[in-house]
């Protein structure tokens, strides 16, 4: 559940449209980002997405020297809003870990797509950052 971090009422929505951010050992490339719509089931895309995201980041990352096993990762949208109309600054992050994808799956991807890249994974459920 997302409270609203001004009311505190568990009034927050997702907007129907929007773009995922998401952050990898405290890194991010500017194609670090998918859309997501919550219209005609589209959101049954999103796993598949953020997996062809995810391969584009192992694959960047896999060149760089001297880099540590994937340990964290942030999964966030800013486009939500609160029923009660409080107003948020722009840079406020949500969560969209099992909103929109669970947290299981995108352990899952990351240590599929890590093996694939020969790059090692150590992040479990609860390396997520929420
Ligand atoms: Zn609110």
């Amino acid at each position: 559940m997302n409270y609203c971090p001004k009311c505190l009422d568990t009034s927050i929505r997702l907007e129907d449209k929007g773009v995922i951010h998401f952050i990898m050992n405290g890194k991010h490339q500017d194609t670090s980002q998918l859309l997501f719509s919550l219209e005609n089931d589209n959101d049954k895309k999103i796993p598949g997405d953020f997996k062809n995201k995810i391969a584009e980041f192992m694959k960047w990352y896999s060149q760089f020297k001297n880099r540590s096993p994937i340990a964290s990762i942030q999964v966030f949208t800013n486009n939500y809003y609160c029923k009660n109309k409080c107003a948020f600054s722009a840079n406020l992050k949500f969560s969209i870990v099992d909103i929109l994808i669970p947290a299981k799956e995108i352990v899952q991807i990351i240590k599929d797509t890590g093996k694939e890249y020969g790059i090692e994974v150590t992040l479990e459920s609860e390396d997520i950052i929420v």
